[in-house]
């Protein structure tokens, strides 16, 4: 069962042991982006918001993140009280860009996070934070459980800290060649495939896997799936090792920032008491994006990093075959590999009537098809958690999404939702097919949006989990 479904609340009691008021625990999160200082994807939404809910469960929290260049223009103070460590270096971090240039990676890239890592470290010891838990994101914080281990093993400052580690992505590693490894500062006794070393390369990510005390990733269903050949990018073995000690904590949304009882940048504001608003952001957003006006025709959205994660593949033979010809209309707002660019460039010089396609990074085109579309698609091949169907359960948008990692845990078909398992285009129309019928029959399609936008996924009930894995650790001596 979904907890987090209508009518079933989660009973989570606070595990922080039993000597430690609620909350007592000291947490330093540490990531590579956080919102508001510095963006390149979906970890920075997590970094801005999960630090903020464990706040408010109690937690004393303090971020770190590398000192970039569009950083330095915040208040260091995040939610009520949190201290934002910004790790300076200019040479390091005084750039345009996180991680590079369209040319590609920094050159330097291992040297800079390896700096971040080890620099978090004497931080902690400069400022007198020691933390119970470092709560560690993907490659960039690796090393610092490998150096916890290793380098600090014998420091008494962090004798009793212990490390939470979340992959947000598992295909992306931090992979380096060899004779870079000597900059890491670590015994090149650990460059063995027990520790960081990966087909002849160092793999930071891979350190943080094996050094950490937990380790977690952003759906329980893809913490399943990355212990399989299929889906475990090479690391499925080293997770299949730490299984026990691996689990899936869904993400959550704020919604502060996605209501649409509270969204300026859609049409018309509307809630579950007047549903009928909806379809005012419907006819508009078909005016806006000269599709024929009609709030009757099903309208299909999308809004997607044209990726081949997210099953761009399926959407286009689809454009190329059936949808067209269907009675609905379809929107993509998406933008990414050059390859799908111009597939789509194509279809769209073809001039359906009923398909609308923008091919650009668009924040409030995004919202006016998250609150106007009565669907929403999401044909992942692999979804660590997805934030698309998060958003569009919560603006009534019914999310037809393939089963597979996050979106196999948040939509249950049916019941808020359409999922589909095989990775194919047949599968996915079915599934679109399945959804106009219900479509047709508007008292059934009105409960189910109503079941939608009942559903509750907030930070609170995962925050509520971390803490919980926090306290497990922190009972061990
Ligand atoms: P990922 O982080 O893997 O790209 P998610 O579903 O977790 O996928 O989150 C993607 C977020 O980025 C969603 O909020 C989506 O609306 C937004 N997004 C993606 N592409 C665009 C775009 N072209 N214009 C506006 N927003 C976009």
């Amino acid at each position: 069962m979904n907890p987090a479904l209508p009518n079933t609340t989660p009973c989570i009691k606070d595990m922080c042991g039993s000597n430690r008021k609620k909350g007592g625990v000291k947490v330093l999160f540490c990531s590579s982006e956080v919102v508001p200082f510095a963006k390149t994807g979906g970890l920075a939404d997590v970094s801005g918001a999960l630090p903020q809910a464990l706040e408010k469960e109690g937690a004393e929290v303090k971020v770190a993140l590398p000192g970039y260049r569009s950083a330095k223009a915040h208040s260091p103070k995040m939610g009520k009280d949190i201290e934002v460590y910004l790790v300076q270096n200019d040479k390091y971090f005084d750039r345009k860009e996180l991680y590079g240039t369209s040319s590609g990676d920094y050159p330097d890239n291992l040297e800079r996070f390896a700096f971040f890592c080890k620099q978090t470290l004497l931080l902690l010891k400069e400022k007198g934070f020691c933390p119970d838990i470092i709560h560690c994101n993907d490659w960039q914080s690796a090393l610092i459980p490998v150096y916890l281990k290793t380098n600090f093993k014998d420091d008494d400052f962090f004798k009793k800290t212990k490390v939470i580690f979340t992959i947000h992505n598992l295909a992306y590693q931090g992979v380096f060649p060899q004779d870079e490894f000597a900059k890491t500062d670590l015994d090149k006794q650990l460059f063995n495939m027990h520790a960081l070393e990966f087909y002849g390369k160092a793999n930071l990510l891979k350190g943080g896997l094996v050094f950490s005390r937990f380790i977690t990733t952003v759906s329980p269903t893809y913490a399943q799936q990355i212990q399989s050949v299929k889906f475990g990018c090479g690391l499925d073995g080293v997770l299949r090792k730490r299984k026990k000690d691996l689990s899936g904590i869904i993400n959550g949304l704020d919604y502060h920032i996605w209501d649409p009882q509270q969204d300026n940048k859609i049409f018309q504001k509307y809630g579950r008491d007047d549903l009928g608003d909806k379809y005012i952001n419907k006819e508009k957003l078909q005016q806006e994006l000269n599709l024929p006006v009609d709030r009757n025709i099903p309208l299909l959205g999308i809004v997607t990093r044209l990726a081949s994660q997210k099953g761009i593949e399926l959407i286009i033979s689809a454009l190329n075959k059936k949808m067209p010809k269907l009675n609905l209309q379809f929107v993509l707002l998406g933008t990414g590999d050059e390859k799908y660019h111009h597939q789509l460039e194509k279809i769209m010089q073809r001039g359906y009537k009923n398909i609308s396609i923008s091919l650009r990074f668009d924040a409030v085109l995004a919202r006016k098809i998250y609150a106007g579309c009565d669907m929403f698609l999401m044909p992942s091949y692999y979804e660590p958690c997805g934030l698309g169907q998060l958003i569009s359960l919560k603006y009534g948008t019914i999310p037809i999404g393939r089963k597979t990692g996050g979106l196999a845990d948040t939509i249950i078909d049916a019941q808020n939702g359409f999922l589909f398992e095989k990775y194919s285009p047949g599968e996915m129309m079915r599934a679109i097919m399945r959804a106009l019928k219900l479509y047709e029959n508007r008292e059934k399609w009105r409960s189910l949006m109503l079941k939608a936008m009942d559903c509750d996924f907030s930070w609170e009930a995962s925050a509520k989990k971390y803490i919980e894995l926090y306290g497990q650790a922190l009972k061990e001596v």
